[in-house]
């Protein structure tokens, strides 16, 4: 038995803005604009989303407060901004962090009283609609309900629910060309750790499912190793962007593995880009799962055609020197937070606190 369910309407080509712009007076009658600090107006989509609003006479507000890995005090300050301003919809433009942080403004909002932690209790929540726009090719948010923030604590805490799926996607890859080397490399290894993942966790279970994942991971390993030396190629840009977005379908229905969550507190407390922070753990956790059951990681992975093979792809972009040796007592605290981790109990392995530890006194040693 299996299930597929996606509410997004996803436009994609160079200027699908302006040719679908009504969209935009569709689904509310006043914006809150969520972006991050620069990216946004870089990219060229804020103005063209700007300029589409005024053509339409749809007031907006603008909150480009968003940093990577929000936090909780962004989304009350957004959130607390959209209802000062009355906004209906939300629109989100930048890499996972703003997309992310807009579904919980969003729904922050549509209840009023309530506050992030709120967002986790397990309760199907309303929202307001939100309209995606990516500058970045990874975390597939576009396409996925989730939302993941960073509490006070600086741990990153995800929630999701089919409110928060965004309403209507614009994927215009040219919005992806400014981005920097480090960024184009991390996203797209988010996406391939996405595909990858929410694989081992489907199993073929669901063969829609499979489809994508095996169409997504098949893109970014032909396409990523050109892209890295041909950064300026929108046709290349497109089929990453495309392979992200198929990933991002995957995890919608199965979630991501340990290899994330190993990665969580990289990104908090060490600033490593999410991407990396996967590309570095990926491939112990898909190890550790492969000890309990070889053919499940084998199916998974192709077409690459061993984890050895999956180790040199992610090598030859030398992520390995991008994240520094911790000390004893990172090791410590974070193998009893990753120990505990949801993620653990999706795949076979014994995915314990002496794993972790082993995991994370191996990083930084290249
Ligand atoms: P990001 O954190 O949104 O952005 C990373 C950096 O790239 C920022 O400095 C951003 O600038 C910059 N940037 C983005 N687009 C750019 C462009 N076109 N040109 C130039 N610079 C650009 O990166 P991300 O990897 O897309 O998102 C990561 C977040 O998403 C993490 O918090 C992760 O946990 C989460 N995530 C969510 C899901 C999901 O399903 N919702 C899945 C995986 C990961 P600005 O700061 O100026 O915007
Ligand atoms: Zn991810």
């Amino acid at each position: 038995m299996w299930r597929y369910f996606l509410p997004t309407r996803v436009f994609s080509g160079s200027g699908v803005l302006k040719i679908n712009q009504t969209v935009f007076k569709e689904n509310g009658t006043k914006a809150l604009i969520v972006t991050g600090r620069s990216s946004a107006r870089v990219s060229g989509a804020l103005d063209d989303t700007i300029e589409i609003l005024m053509n339409l006479d749809v007031p907006y507000v603008l909150f480009d407060g968003v940093e990577e890995n929000p936090s909780f005090a962004t989304v009350e300050k957004g959130g607390k901004i959209m209802g000062e301003n009355d906004c209906d919809f939300v629109v989100a433009i930048g890499g996972g962090s703003p997309l992310d942080a807009a579904k919980a403004i969003s729904t922050l909002n549509k209840n009023k009283g309530i506050t992030c932690d709120d967002l986790y209790r397990g309760d199907s929540l309303a929202a307001f609609p939100i309209i995606a726009i990516p500058t970045t090719s990874g975390t597939g948010s576009e396409v996925t309900p989730y939302s993941i923030l960073t509490d006070s604590n600086g741990t990153k805490r995800g929630f999701g629910m089919s409110s928060t799926f965004p309403i209507v996607s614009f994927l215009d890859a040219r919005y992806t060309l400014t981005m920097s080397h480090e960024v184009t490399l991390a996203t797209a290894l988010d996406a391939l750790s996405h595909s990858l993942e929410g694989e081992v966790v489907n199993n073929g279970d669901n063969p829609l499912v499979k489809m994508l994942s095996a169409e997504s991971t098949g893109i970014i390993h032909r396409v990523l190793p050109r892209l890295m030396n041909r950064e300026n190629d929108l046709t290349l840009r497109e089929k990453i962007q495309y392979a992200a977005m198929l990933a991002g379908m995957v995890i919608a229905h199965t979630g991501t593995t340990a290899a994330h969550a190993a990665g969580y507190p990289l990104s908090s407390f060490k600033g490593i880009k999410h991407g990396i922070a996967n590309a570095v753990t990926i491939i112990k956790v898909f190890e550790r799962i492969a000890q309990a059951d070889p053919e499940r990681i084998a199916r998974a992975i192709e077409p690459f055609e061993s984890i050895g093979e999956l180790e040199e792809f992610l090598d030859s972009f030398e992520v390995q020197k991008m994240v520094p040796a911790l000390t004893e007592d990172e090791v410590q605290r974070w193998s009893e937070q990753s120990s505990k981790a949801s993620h653990n109990k999706k795949t076979p392995g014994n995915l314990d606190r002496d794993f972790y530890i082993d995991l994370y006194r191996g990083l930084g040693k290249h």
